[in-house]
């Protein structure tokens, strides 16, 4: 039997996939689908993300979003539930003129590296997205990338849990055992293979380098679809996003804070994405505010995800930082021993 020790997009992913392959599997959370999970966007998209120094993790990102067509039907029809996946691409727009000459190098690196955008003008931009500003100067259209809506998935993933009857152990775990897991109330679990699965809280119960990376979001509700595919943007040399979903909702995010794990939601994070989300589409602002939110997102060292055996009965899926729910269709199927190329670029061994 397989423990999995938390119970976010990543450890309920892996559970979900283990027990549809015929595996025992238990996973142990006291608060599944809290933790980054909850507050992430859920935006599948390794191009329009790209940054210079991080192409093995463009090589994860697109190996994860060929599984996501998949991952979400499989998914949908276990749990009976939509996890909302849609795969109308991401604009990525400028508002300056230091902006445009930014996004215009980036979209230079995009092309040596092969991956397959378009430039616009910033009237085609508009035609594409009407609610956009008159000053957006011009973007860059990643058609390919995809989101999801991330509470959705880990709703459905515990749905099909259920289904299956695979048990959630609602408690904490303090001590990990090869094969063996403590829980807070001294109780043993025992089985034949932890996996740490804990997100930001994994270096509370293993020695990994995995840190906190403070993120703030909110969720606006608007009574028409306001956009139709998720739009990216530098608003001066500030980033910002806006990731739209079926039912009206659009997701505003998202701060990076290196805080600890500080999880207030504060006044000048806020005014800061509304104030550059605003520029971009000035609609915004009518919005109703439905839900403000901050998550920690696990980050490493490299920025690369730590996945595979530690050693006989440990093994990590953890430190997906800022594409987890990207990423967890390809960790499921990298600890299951496919893919050996790429799990290699995130063996727990580099460190
Ligand atoms: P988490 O979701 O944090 O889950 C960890 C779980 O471990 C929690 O449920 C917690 O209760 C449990 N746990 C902790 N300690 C213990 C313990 N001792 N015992 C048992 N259980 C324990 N990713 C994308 O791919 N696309 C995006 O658009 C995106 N946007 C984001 C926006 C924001 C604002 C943030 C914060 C993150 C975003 N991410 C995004 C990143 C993504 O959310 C994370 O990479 C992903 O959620 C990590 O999943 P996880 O399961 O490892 O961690």
């Amino acid at each position: 039997m397989d423990l999995i020790v938390g119970g976010g997009v990543v450890g309920l992913s892996i559970a979900w996939r283990l027990a549809r392959a015929g595996q025992d599997v238990t996973v142990i959370d006291p608060a599944p689908a809290s933790g980054a999970s909850h507050a992430a966007a859920g935006m599948l998209a390794p191009v329009s993300e790209v940054a210079y120094t991080e192409e093995p993790l463009l090589r994860l990102g697109l190996a994860a979003l060929e599984r996501w067509p998949a991952f979400a039907a499989e998914l949908e029809a276990d749990s009976g539930l939509s996890v909302d996946y849609r795969a109308h691409g991401t604009l990525d727009v400028a508002f300056g003129a230091d902006d445009l000459a930014a996004l215009e190098e980036l979209a230079a690196f995009m092309d040596k590296l092969g991956l397959p955008v378009e430039r616009l003008t910033g009237r085609e931009c508009r035609r594409l997205e009407p609610m956009l500003s008159p000053s957006v100067r011009g973007g860059v259209l990643a058609g390919g990338d995809a989101w999801v809506d991330p509470r959705r998935v880990t709703a459905a993933l515990l749905a099909a849990l259920e289904t299956m009857r695979v048990p959630v152990v609602p408690r904490r775990a303090t001590d990990l055992l090869d094969g063996a897991v403590r829980l807070a109330d001294g109780e043993l679990l025992t089985g034949e293979r932890v996996v740490l699965a804990a997100g930001a809280w994994s270096g509370e119960l293993a020695d990994v380098p995995v840190r906190p990376v403070k993120g703030q979001i909110m969720r606006l509700r608007s009574p028409h679809p306001l956009l139709g595919r998720c739009v990216r943007g530098m608003v001066h040399g500030s980033p910002v996003y806006l990731v739209p979903r079926g039912d009206g909702e659009v997701v505003v995010g998202a701060t990076q804070e290196e805080l600890g794990f500080d999880t207030r939601v504060t006044a000048g994070g806020l005014y800061e994405l509304l104030r550059d989300a605003r520029e971009l589409v000035p609609g915004v602002t009518e919005l109703e505010l439905a839900d403000v939110v901050a998550g920690l997102r696990p980050c490493t060292p490299d920025n690369l995800p730590l996945v595979g055996e530690v050693r006989r009965g440990l093994a990590l899926a953890t430190g997906h930082h800022r594409g987890g729910v990207l990423l967890a269709p390809l960790t499921t199927a990298l600890l299951q021993g496919e893919e050996p190329e790429l799990a290699a670029l995130c063996s727990p061994q580099r460190f």
